[in-house]
């Protein structure tokens, strides 16, 4: 067999969670391979939606502005009844999130991977292997070696870590002997893409007909594309539906003819899972392997990619000397603010999924009452924060997202102050060697622009300072020196 491979961390999967993981871990300077049984990019329908705290990750990359250059946005997502109905709204979804970009940004998940795997071209500590088929690991005194299958026979890879980032079937998952909570959700879609010629003939906003004859979802994509989603009946098979004559049907009510051409279509079955652990030791699992979420939110990938912020910056801080512990706050941050994204995938999926009519009339009864009586109110989602973790005990903003504050002339607060951990406030200052922090008095020039914002933030939550963690979670607030010497034991 040829010789063995070294590097600090195997990523198993070269779909967003992977890809977006290895350039993080590559930047930060660790030797980073990335193996995908698969020649290319997942070629079939799936993620039309990334949030405005992925797009503030992308900026990271130096890749969101021509991720945006491919994104449109919709002002609103409706659920309607079968009559037109409004059961739910989420309006303002077009409007600058907390992440300093739209909250909502619509996208082609094959062109934002693309995109991806350009950037990892460029990053020399960051290789990538097509057509290598991760088959089994065994450890080795402070490593993980995994064996490989690659076109011409056998490879193997010693690691310090094994990330599975290997999609809903995981096989890393499974050789970890790690199961998965069933969260109870299993229902199943077809899934078609169109290419689209005559976009004023199609909806401009994001719509779930919750129709129990057939419940559809109809979303726009990234530029030149929209999306459709057609409830399988009990008796239905993806036979059934997947004929082009089948789903020319389908889509008479929207009247589209010649105004789109059928791209591709898949037929997926929706489930709700979390991993029971997210860690074995040298073994962690990452984005769908961790976790499935219905795609009703447009979660599942973003949620992928928050994992890949979150354990990239704890195995940089380990390889510099971290213990190696802070691993273990990775699924008790992440799975905290996971479980409620799933929970409401799953009642937006449990509001359109209605198939029997007696049950569907209850539902619109109930939920338009509640929307007459004001009780559901039309906003944007907003995220929850991180469960207990690497965070200051006692602060109550601990674990929080720290928004990305946008200047007037558009420049934003990341692009000024760069990748890393930042310590902002009031009499900051002085970083201190030997350590990755970045301590920044608000009274500096270059935070001239943001600085009534930035102020206004730390007025709200009394406090003279933030740190804020490298992948924009807060640390804590107060002042500058308590929070200095509270991260700085933690060496991080
Ligand atoms: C219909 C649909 C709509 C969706 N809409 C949205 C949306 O709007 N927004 C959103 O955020 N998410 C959405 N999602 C979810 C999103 O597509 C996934 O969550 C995302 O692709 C997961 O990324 P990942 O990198 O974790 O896994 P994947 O993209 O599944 O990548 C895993 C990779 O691992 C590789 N692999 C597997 N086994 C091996 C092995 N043995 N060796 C080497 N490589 C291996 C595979 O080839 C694959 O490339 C949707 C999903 C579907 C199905």
């Amino acid at each position: 067999m040829a010789e063995v491979i070294d590097c600090d961390v195997l990523v198993v999967g070269a779909g967003p969670t992977g890809v977006t993981l290895g350039l993080l871990l590559a930047r930060g300077g660790l030797t980073t391979f990335v193996v995908d049984k698969a020649p290319d990019i997942y070629p079939l329908p799936r993620a039309a939606h990334i949030d405005h705290e992925i797009m503030r990750l992308l900026q990271e990359l130096g890749v969101a502005a021509q991720v945006a250059a491919t994104c449109r946005t919709a002002s609103r997502y409706d659920f309607l009844t079968a009559r037109g109905e409004i059961l739910l709204r989420f309006e303002g979804i077009d409007r600058v999130g907390p992440g300093g970009w739209p909250a909502s940004n619509m996208i082609h998940q094959p062109s934002l991977e693309a995109i991806l795997r350009t950037a990892a071209d460029k990053q020399p500590q960051f290789q990538l292997r097509t057509s290598w088929n991760w088959k089994s690991y065994r450890s080795d005194a402070g490593a993980v070696v995994s064996t490989i299958a690659v076109p011409d026979g056998e490879r193997e890879v010693r690691s310090k870590y094994l990330v599975g980032a290997d999609g809903a079937r995981s096989p890393v998952r499974t050789a970890a002997e790690i199961e998965m909570e069933d969260l109870g959700f299993d229902e199943e879609w077809l899934v078609i893409d169109a290419l689209v010629h005559d976009a004023e003939r199609l909806p401009e906003v994001n719509l779930q007909i919750c129709d129990p004859d057939r419940p559809t979802t109809c979303v726009l994509m990234g530029s030149g594309r929209h999306r459709w989603e057609f409830m399988l009946k009990p008796h239905e098979t993806a036979d059934d539906l997947l004929p082009d004559d089948v789903i020319a049907r389908l889509l008479k009510p929207w009247n589209v003819d010649g105004a789109i051409t059928l791209e591709r279509k898949a037929v997926y079955r929706f489930n709700a899972k979390v991993a029971k652990h997210w860690r074995k030791g040298r073994i962690l699992l990452a984005g769908d392997a961790a976790h499935l979420t219905p795609p009703f939110a447009g979660q599942g990938l973003c949620s992928g990619m928050r994992d890949a912020a979150n354990l990239a910056w704890k195995l940089i801080a380990v390889s510099r000397n971290a213990d190696d512990s802070i691993l273990d706050t990775y699924q008790t941050e992440r799975e905290a603010h996971v479980r409620p994204i799933i929970s409401l995938a799953m009642m937006m999926g449990r509001t359109v999924c209605i198939a029997d009519p007696a049950a569907a009339r209850a539902r619109d009864e109930q939920m338009l009452a509640a929307r007459a009586a004001g009780s559901a109110p039309d906003g944007a989602v907003s995220n929850p924060p991180l469960g207990p973790g690497i965070m200051m005990l006692g602060c109550s903003e601990a674990g929080s997202y720290f928004p990305q504050v946008v200047a007037a002339d558009g420049t934003r607060l990341d692009d000024i102050l760069g990748s890393g951990a930042w310590l902002i406030g009031r009499g900051a200052g002085g970083t201190p060697r030997r350590t990755a922090l970045k301590s920044i008095d608000l009274a500096e020039p270059r935070l001239a622009p943001f600085g009534s914002q930035l102020d206004t933030w730390l007025a709200k939550h009394n406090a003279d300072a933030v740190l804020v963690r490298p992948d924009r979670y807060v640390f804590g607030t107060g002042a500058p020196e308590s929070l200095m010497r509270a991260w700085l034991d933690l060496a991080l």
